[in-house]
């Protein structure tokens, strides 16, 4: 039978089970929508994954992010609506060429000596075989995307997007090539966006170099002027020096040259209000090339640029006697030289922060090359707009502030990366006309002079300019047309994006930006032009928090404190670890993440298990006494509409099944209000405190005394002959059985669905288990989510006895334990109280003697003064306790207590008489056994007494 469930809950069994289950019935799939059913599009709930990297391995912070999402959007699935997951990998650029490049290192060649095609063949191969773990690892967490739409962002259809909207910005004139100052990685060997350089103090040098003055005559002078720098490399590159037009010191020299040292040429003074006097010297040596505030600066004062480094940041030939040497070997090199030459001034120590590549660690060298661009407006204006008029809603709030902030100061976009691996970018150079061919077809000739002289840019895209797009090209842009335009207006604009912090400007911005520029092109399904609202990639972002470790400190490699989410899935199974990260999900709070809690919530799950055994357990005995009907009536129940309780609400019923129905009511009011609030540990915790406080703990205690079955004739026979005075008993009894049954059964299976979203796998198997493996549905995810009803309202009279009846149960419990009640004990008890109390626990009398195991309730007009009482508002109670004593065993009981105690006094005395041993024991163990004789000779003391005080037997 389905329902004998195993002894102990044992969730790895039970997780590879229902993990397979799902993926392979395709459970969660999501199919384009017929045109009848997509014209409701508001009742979709779509959510795009954030695609980890297809290098990527599953850490906590991807768990705890696709746990909230999971939560909810199996929740939006249970309350019927369209819902759809996405999920997918990005290429990775950096990161996926970084890894096969070491894997082919380490076989003694380079991609350099393989060349480009073979390479990318080599990545993609790679791909095959590995990319993508990470997906494998969310399918065994259960995660309910719908598999059928994986995407990969190097995919044939996305990558028509991706060069459809390279080319359509360039033709818009939103694209340009430029020479531009940009953050290079030697060993990366591309440039590097902003955000992808890390910052970090380092101790270094301010280097005084002095340049000497040259004279009217064209000969250098005796003066000097001082510049400071802390990279003394760059100065091969130096077109000029600066000061401040009001700087006095310098005021003689406006207008003159300068030697430059090692060079040897000759460069200006020029003046500029961007130099600081108060920093170094006051004079800035000024490199174009290296520098961005000298490109300004050049651009400014129409300087050229000198590049003395090529891509390893070796120095190249245009640094004279230094080319072929590294840049930090030049710099030791230069100081060097300057030093013997009398023309270092001095060195001072200088904090700076030094950029490095957040990808492999390298300090990224300051470059001016030739990169592609987007033009950031207008497309940054209607991305404000979006936010600023309320079209995206940000939560935690103060996300939409750091957005905007980003956004208004933000300048043109570096898209290109000098890599082999990501999408090339779609434009050839002319060797005959030297002019460039962007096209979304591979050109023969060029489009300016008709030459077939071309050459494919070697570049290819930042990673993110292909996720940016993501929102539009899942759903069919650019080949959007009317026969297949479903899933776009089903879908888009997604409901809700679900990330993190730390890709805000990378990710989430720039989707902003690309969606709502390119979505106009798909016109509203009556025709209209797409308004801004509907122009969006989603309408809410929720930037989710950290998951730190127990300490609050964040994770890290380095630190050795990650936690990895595999292992605590191995060891305490996956509901548990979601409960825990749900149960400390609020917005804007990082979690401290701890085992402790997930200990505490796998027993949860096993408290749960147990209360599934119990209830089979009855149904079973039911059975066998010919009772069929709660279960039955679940299943027609179930069948019928799926599945709401039925309104258990009736006068007729005990107090218990109406509190626990209206609780239930309660807890799902409060649950999904919590979920519309995005407070995950709101929701966890009322879900938890409502299984294993009110129905574990209280309910299902109480129900006990209605589950009594006993066998009686069958109804036929009953009908035949009418039943004797016994057998109406029974029937008595069993009906009431019946009834608790039922209520509990279908308590605890819309329980379930309630905790579902938040333990998949556990409600899983337990649902079906209830349902005999013949559910009405394939999955409790495609069954309903219990929501608030009618009987809730009107439920607080109930709520305020149930209470009082708990109140005293508890009183009760708690001066047992104080006045020394055996557990087993059943005792009376005192009770003095209003009329009302005295009606409540006269009508529930059986559920108070039961859970306080009180033999009677007295009631009286005040507690007997013998009695230790306890007060409340309400009530006040006592519980009468007259030790009773079987004195001729307790005699039995204290004298071989006195003789046992009388042995170990004997043999420690013995000892402690001993010359022989107390001269040689060491001190602590002579001390401990004098402290054993003492202790034992004082409760030899008193026994003796309690053996004379007995009463003669
Ligand atoms: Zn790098
Ligand atoms: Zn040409």
């Amino acid at each position: 039978m389905p329902h004998d469930l195993p002894k102990a809950y044992d969730p790895t069994a039970i997780e590879d089970h229902w993990a397979e289950y799902w993926v392979r019935e395709k459970l969660f799939a999501q199919p384009t929508p017929t045109e009848e059913e997509s014209k409701d599009g508001e009742s979709s709930f779509t959510i795009l994954l954030p695609p980890p990297n297809v290098t990527g391995n599953l850490h906590m912070g991807h768990m705890f992010e696709h746990t909230e999402s999971d939560i909810l959007i199996r929740w939006h699935r249970m309350r019927g609506d369209r819902v759809l997951w996405i999920p997918g990998t990005d290429h990775a650029g950096i990161a996926t060429q970084m890894l096969v490049e070491r894997q082919i290192t380490s076989e003694g060649t380079t991609r350099h000596q393989m060349g480009r095609e073979r390479f990318v063949e080599r990545v993609w191969e790679w791909r095959r075989h590995y990319g993508g773990a990470i997906l494998g690892q969310m399918k065994r967490l259960g995660a309910s995307v719908d598999w059928d739409r994986e995407y990969f962002t190097m995919d044939e259809r996305l990558s028509v997007a991706v060069r459809e909207a390279f080319v359509r910005l360039y033709e818009q004139g939103l694209i340009y090539r430029g020479a531009y100052i940009v953050n290079w990685c030697p060993r990366c060997q591309t440039a590097i966006s902003d955000l992808e350089v890390v910052y970090d103090e380092h101790k270094g040098h301010l280097w005084e170099i002095r340049y000497p003055v040259i004279g009217d005559d064209g000969k250098d002078t005796d003066e000097f002027l001082t510049v400071a720098t802390t990279r003394p490399e760059t100065m091969l590159g130096d077109v000029a020096v600066a000061v401040h037009p009001d700087d006095e010191r310098y005021k003689h020299l406006h207008g003159k040259k300068l030697r430059l040292p090692l060079m040897g040429r000759e460069i200006p003074v020029i003046t500029d209000e961007w130099v600081s006097p108060e920093f170094g010297t006051g004079a800035v040596k000024v490199t174009p090339a290296h520098d961005p505030n000298d490109f300004a600066l050049g651009q400014r004062h129409d300087l050229p640029s000198i590049n003395v480094m090529d891509d390893t940041a070796h120095i190249n030939a245009e640094g004279g006697v230094y080319a072929g040497l590294d840049r930090f070997v030049a710099r030791k090199k230069i100081v060097a030289d300057l030093e013997e030459m009398s023309l270092l001034a001095g060195i001072k120590d200088h904090v700076n922060n030094v950029g490095h590549c957040d990808r492999c660690k390298t300090v990224v060298e300051p470059r001016l090359s030739l990169q592609w661009f987007v033009k950031i407006q207008p497309l940054a204006d209607k991305a404000i707009a979006a936010v600023k008029e309320g079209h995206i809603k940000f939560t935690p709030e103060m996300y939409a502030k750091t957005y905007l902030n980003w956004m208004e100061n933000i300048h043109d976009w570096c898209i290109s990366r000098q890599l082999w691996w990501g999408h090339r970018i779609p434009a050839w150079h002319c060797a005959a006309c030297h002019k460039t061919t962007v096209a979304r077809e591979d050109p023969t000739k060029c489009s300016h002079c008709g030459s077939e002289k071309l050459t494919q840019s070697t570049d290819v895209l930042d990673t993110w300019f292909s996720s940016g797009l993501l929102p539009v090209s899942v759903f069919g842009w650019p080949n959007i047309t009317a026969e297949n335009r479903a899933d776009f207006d089903a879908f888009y604009p997604t409901s809700l994006l679900v990330t993190g912090f730390d890709i805000l400007f990378f990710w989430v911005a720039r989707m902003i930006m690309l969606g709502c520029w390119f979505s106009t092109d798909v016109p509203m399904k009556d025709g209209s032009e797409r308004p801004l609202s509907k122009s969006v990639p989603y309408r809410e972002v929720y930037i989710h928090a950290l998951v730190r470790d127990a300490n609050r400190e964040k994770m890290s490699k380095t630190k050795g404190n990650v936690v990895d989410p595999i292992e605590i899935v191995k060891q305490y199974g996956t509901d548990a670890v979601r409960f825990t990260l749900a149960s400390m999900a609020s917005p804007g709070t990082d979690i401290a993440f701890n085992v402790a809690r997930t200990e505490g919530y796998r027993a949860f799950a096993n408290k749960i298990w147990n209360a599934a055994r119990f209830i089979f357990m009855n149904i079973d005995r039911a059975a066998e006494v010919g009772i069929k009907g709660p279960f039955e009536a679940l299943r027609e129940h179930g069948k019928s509409s799926l599945i709401n309780l039925p309104m258990v609400g009736g006068d007729g019923l005990p107090i218990e099944d109406r509190w626990i129905v209206a609780m239930l009511y309660k807890t799902a009011g409060q649950v999904n209000e919590a979920l519309e609030n995005y407070r995950f540990d709101e929701a966890a915790n009322e879900i938890y405190q409502f299984f294993w406080g009110s129905f574990c703990d209280w309910y299902l205690e109480i129900v006990k005394l209605r589950l009594n079955f006993s066998p009686a004739p069958s109804r036929e026979e009953l009908m035949r002959r009418g039943p004797t005075i016994e057998e109406e008993r029974t029937l008595e009894i069993n009906s009431q059985g019946f009834g608790a049954l039922g209520v509990l059964v279908f308590v605890f299976e819309a329980s379930l669905r309630l905790l579902s979203p938040f333990m998949p796998f556990l409600t899983e198997e337990l649902w079906h288990a209830i349902f005999d493996g013949k559910p009405p549905v394939r999955s409790i995810a495609l069954s309903r989510f219990p929501r608030p009803q009618g009987t809730a309202n009107g439920a607080e009279p109930i709520f305020a006895e149930m209470e009082l009846l708990q109140t005293l149960i508890v009183e009760v419990r708690a001066l047992r334990k104080e006045i020394g009640v055996e557990e087993r004990a059943v005792v009376p008890a005192e009770v003095r109280s209003n009329e009302e109390l005295k009606r409540i626990i006269t009508a529930n009398l059986a559920i108070v003697e039961r859970l306080a195991r009180v033999s009677e309730v007295r009631f009286v007009d005040a507690i007997s003064p013998s009695l230790a009482k306890h007060s409340t508002n309400a009530f006040d109670v006592a519980v009468v306790y007259e030790r009773k004593i079987d004195v001729a065993a307790e005699r039995d009981k204290l004298t071989k207590e006195i003789a046992k105690l009388e042995k170990i006094t004997a043999n420690s005395e013995r000892q402690l008489n001993n010359p022989g041993f107390t001269a040689k024991a060491p001190p602590h163990i002579v001390e401990g056994l004098k402290k054993q004789r003492d202790d034992a000779q004082q409760l030899l003391d008193k026994l003796r007494r309690d053996l004379d005080a007995l009463p003669p037997a």
